[in-house]
């Protein structure tokens, strides 16, 4: 699957937007658009629902992206969040030095009268058998020595542009969690272990951004932190390595439960060399994107560095009083950090499929019914019947007071079966002749529509009174097969409703 084509699907139906487009747009920050804004609503509400809702060891808070500076004193990202940087001395491009060798390089043969050529990352010339040396970009510039950048974005609080006024946008939402520790854990009582979720905004300015949502300066996170006892057992093992573990699991679980493919998924365990210092552990979630395998989240234990450096730094204690043990002590922290971003990206190239139907390509996106942005789309069969439309105006009103529900009538069903199918709306209605019958000629309608689902392109024929309690059941993973069993469709005509038998 090629990046080109999922950037092209999410412009054309109104997914992702590169941001400022008409003023040449912006570097490496996108906006999503109105089919987006949908998807990755979802996929926060479910992340939340699932981790926080459902838990009873689970509360959440949402903190501000503004923080005081000493926070990133604390936290070591003032003097450690840094990239190693080189500049081409040629053209000026910027690259992250750890990333020079994994990009495609340009060459100008000597092999063969200086020809220019795209070579592949990592590999020699197949004309001379040069490796690379200069920039990869232009091909003739030398690269500096590699440089330390710090990745965050400094601005300033307050009327004056001063030394004193500098602070940062957060580059990430896990330090709001260790700072708030306290006040979390008295307002709401609770005993370890017990973890703490925020999803929101994070800002880094990334030397070498880039692959469309994959890097960006301005993306979203979804982080836990989750507080365990250090001196305790659980299941004869220590406390953090036991929870560690099962954060593994449950988010691997979770990608699978909504879409992603186990082949596509791989568990990639940090070596001891590039473990962050305070790390006993860092296992990340790879996936296979279509720029190959990439992280898609991490799961670290951060052991009690992030609560014992603030509390050095802030001068307040940290600590938990366990009342069974009679011990004050520094909770472990187990960190499962997931960007919104790339798991979008992941859900939605997952999704996509190329299918032949009766000769004619089918585009479709088979999103889980919980993550796809549009639930149900309702199509009238003839747009000239007055009553038709009506009806269709009507179960759509119906319907969205509670999921989003759009109506649409502006080509013939096939075509709209086909829209649909591609942004992955699991079921379209039409409303029909028979639905409202024919009053000219006395005909009663038998107030039933189809429902066609997207993956198998079958029908069902539902009243249109319990459409709003086959869609919870279907939309709450009740399988197809079960619903069309239940409300069998008469067989189809040659030019039945769904334009595509
Ligand atoms: P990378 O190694 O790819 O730079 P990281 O290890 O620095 O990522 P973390 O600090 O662990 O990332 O952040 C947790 C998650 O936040 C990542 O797994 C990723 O999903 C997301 N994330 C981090 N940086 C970006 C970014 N620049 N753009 C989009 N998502 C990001």
């Amino acid at each position: 699957m090629n990046m080109d084509v999922l950037v092209s699907l999410s412009k054309r139906r109104g997914f992702v937007f590169q941001s400022s487009e008409i003023y040449g747009g912006t570097g490496s920050v996108w906006d999503y658009g109105p089919l987006g804004v949908e998807l990755k609503n979802n996929i926060k509400r479910i992340w939340w629902r699932d981790f926080v809702q459902a838990r009873p060891d689970m509360v959440g808070i949402d903190a501000s992206i503004l923080m005081n500076p000493m926070v990133w004193k604390a936290s070591g990202h003032l003097d450690h969040f840094t990239d190693p940087m080189v500049d081409c001395r040629e053209c000026k491009y910027r690259f992250r030095a750890d990333h020079v060798d994994a990009m495609p390089w340009v060459h100008y043969c000597p092999a063969t009268k200086g020809n220019k050529f795209t070579i592949p990352a990592g590999e020699p010339c197949g004309h001379c058998g040069q490796r690379r040396t200069l920039c990869p970009n232009c091909g003739k510039g030398e690269l500096t020595a590699p440089r330390q950048f710090n990745l965050m974005f400094k601005t300033f609080m307050g009327p004056v542009e001063e030394d004193a006024a500098v602070t940062y946008l957060r580059p990430e939402t896990a330090q709001a969690m260790f700072v708030n520790f306290d006040n979390v854990l008295q307002s709401m009582r609770l005993k370890l272990p017990f973890g703490i979720a925020q999803a929101g905004r994070s800002f880094r300015n990334e030397i070498t951004p880039g692959n469309f949502i994959f890097r960006t300066r301005e993306f979203e996170q979804m982080e836990i932190e989750f507080f365990v006892n250090p001196n305790a057992r659980v299941d004869g093992r220590p406390a953090d390595e036991y929870w560690h573990d099962r954060w593994i699991e449950d988010c691997m679980a979770w990608f699978q439960r909504y879409g992603l493919s186990a082949e596509n998924l791989r568990l990639r365990e940090h070596e001891r060399d590039e473990l962050a210092h305070y790390a006993k552990r860092t296992v990340d979630i790879e996936y296979r994107f279509p720029i190959g395998w990439s992280e898609l989240m991490g799961i670290a234990n951060r052991t009690d560095f992030d609560l014992k450096q603030h509390a050095k730094w802030s001068g307040k204690s940290l600590t938990y009083f366990d009342e069974e043990r009679k011990e004050h002590v520094v909770p472990f922290v187990v960190e499962p950090a997931a960007g919104v971003d790339r798991a979008l990206l992941a859900f939605m190239a997952d999704a996509y499929r190329e299918e032949e139907v009766r000769g004619e390509k089918r585009v479709v996106l088979k999103f889980h019914p919980e993550l796809a942005p549009i639930k149900v789309a309702v199509l009238p069969l003839l747009k000239k019947r007055d009553d038709i439309v009506a009806a269709a105006h009507a179960i759509r009103a119906d319907l969205a007071r509670h999921w989003r529900v759009v109506y649409d009538d502006t080509a013939a069903i096939g075509r709209l079966y086909r829209r649909q199918d591609e942004v992955g709306t699991p079921y379209c209605v039409t409303v029909d002749v028979q639905t409202v019958g024919d009053s000219e000629r006395g005909e009663a309608g038998d107030s039933r529509v189809t429902i066609r689902d997207r993956d198998s392109m079958e029908q069902a024929r539902v009243p249109i009174a319990e459409l709003g309690a086959v869609f919870r059941e279907l939309l709450d993973g009740a399988p197809w097969r079960q619903m069309s069993a239940r409300y069998p469709a008469p067989p189809a005509k040659a030019s039945g409703p769904s334009g595509e038998r």
